[in-house]
């Protein structure tokens, strides 16, 4: 019998689990996924709650509906990986060997890594929405603010759905307007980057989207603190940014697990070769999703394009094969602009994003790096197809590989 183990039961873990499952023969493989949490979150609906469009309710469903039977399911803490014994340690000291490791753990939000973010203000002027408990914190508070300086932050790179911050900077815009009190509502948008956006001409073009909703972008800003008591985020070099609400993308990291098996980097990423989605240095373990320290976005999508791949790679490897499927870092990402509207963009490792229709060459129906109506359908349409089709792992009609066609240089 061989043994397949599966660290984390997120959208990457339970997309690769019922992938598998569908491949391998039980009489000769068991499967094991592990996790801590029984809940399931859809991460992308975080950014709706604070604008009141869903709620904790329409982001959650329990993990085990949607795990196979047939399949083990430890609901547990991962102390830690063993792989030069190839075995996990569980936080009961449960000890797991196995032949196949694939390692989701995603990653995490860890606002102590800024001196005074967690601190007197957090979840009262301070928060974050990359969490549940965040994005519902600024719900409550969202629904009777009467205005004031709104700043939205990123802490530093690389952040799952790097283009969250941005959408909520829009969705803030939206909001307010609609509740009658965008005027009294100053919002600024605090990023270490160069500008709006990771790549260049989407950069350009979402910069552009925020001068014209008035929101007033502030580049290069390294954060050293947060100061409680005069409610400012102050920078290395010293600038400051006052702030009645501060919306803050803490740093991400990949878990504690991943540290105390000494297979992270700095910010517990694991290294992953970029194409085949082997740990570097392993020919039996496998990342995917967040947990990675691949240059492509930390995304859903990306996740499910990463699935595509690994599962040829895996099933090489297992036959004694060399894996021969390479990941692209495919990116595919609607970017909701409020009023009804959104955004598409698509790009991989080598090509920036560009303009043109998707996925079908000058039809679409959706439009790249321009704002429609049908963009912002499928940012609705996602949620529907997060449950109902990737993390059943069933095939979606789009190539796992980014295409040209459709493109306009
Ligand atoms: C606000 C927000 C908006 C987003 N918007 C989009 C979007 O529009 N489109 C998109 O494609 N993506 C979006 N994403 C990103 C997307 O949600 C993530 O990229 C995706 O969930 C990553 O999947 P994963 O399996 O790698 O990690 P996760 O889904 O986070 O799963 C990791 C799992 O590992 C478990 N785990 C970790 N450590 C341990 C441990 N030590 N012991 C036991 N279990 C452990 C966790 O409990 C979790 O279940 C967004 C994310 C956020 C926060």
């Amino acid at each position: 019998m061989r043994k397949l183990v599966i660290l984390g039961a997120g959208t990457a873990g339970t997309m690769m689990l019922n992938k598998l499952y569908n491949a391998l023969d039980l009489k000769d493989w068991s499967i094991t996924i592990v996790d801590k949490e029984e809940t399931h979150y859809y991460q992308p609906g975080f950014l709706f709650i604070p604008f009141e469009i869903y709620t904790r309710r329409d982001v959650i469903k329990p993990k085990r509906d949607f795990f196979p039977s047939g399949v083990e399911v430890i609901m547990s803490e991962i102390e830690r990986i063993e792989p030069d014994k190839n075995r996990v340690i569980l936080a009961n000291n449960r000890v797991l060997p196995y032949d196949y490791l694939i390692i989701a753990t995603g990653s995490r939000v860890d606002p102590n890594e800024v001196e005074g973010m967690k601190d007197k203000l957090w979840y009262k002027n301070v928060f974050d929405f990359y969490t549940i408990e965040g994005a519902c914190a600024l719900g409550n508070l969202f629904k009777h603010w009467d205005g004031g300086r709104l700043v939205i932050h990123i802490t530093e790179m690389p952040i799952k759905c790097p283009v969250a911050p941005l959408e909520f900077a829009f969705l803030a815009d939206w909001y307010f307007t609609e509740r009658g009190i965008r005027d009294k509502v100053d919002i600024h948008f605090v990023t270490p980057l160069p500008g709006a956006f990771t790549k260049p001409r989407a950069s350009a073009i979402l910069g552009d989207f925020l001068e014209k909703k008035n929101i007033k972008l502030v580049t290069d800003f390294n954060i050293a603190r947060v100061d409680n008591d005069e409610k400012k985020i102050v920078s290395w070099d010293e600038i400051e940014v006052p702030f009645d609400v501060l919306v803050t993308i803490p740093t991400n990291k990949g878990d504690e697990a991943i540290a105390r098996s000494g297979m992270g980097d700095v910010l517990n990423f694991i290294p992953t070769d970029k194409h085949t989605l082997l740990a570097e240095g392993f020919d039996n373990i496998f990342v995917i999703g967040d947990a990675t320290n691949l240059p492509s976005s930390k995304a859903g999508s990306v996740a499910h394009f990463q699935s595509e791949i690994l599962f040829e790679n895996f099933l090489d490897v297992i036959d004694g094969r060399k894996p021969t499927a390479k990941f692209d870092g495919h990116a595919n990402c609607f970017i909701e602009s409020g009023f009804g509207k959104g955004i598409l963009i698509d790009f991989n490792y080598d090509t920036e994003p560009l303009p043109g229709k998707f996925p079908l060459p000058g039809i679409g129906p959706f439009s790249l790096l321009e704002e429609t109506k049908m963009n912002h359908y499928g940012k609705v349409m996602f949620r529907w197809m997060y449950w109902n089709f990737l993390l059943k792992g069933i095939e979606l009609p789009i190539e796992s590989h980014m295409t040209m066609a459709g493109k306009r240089l």
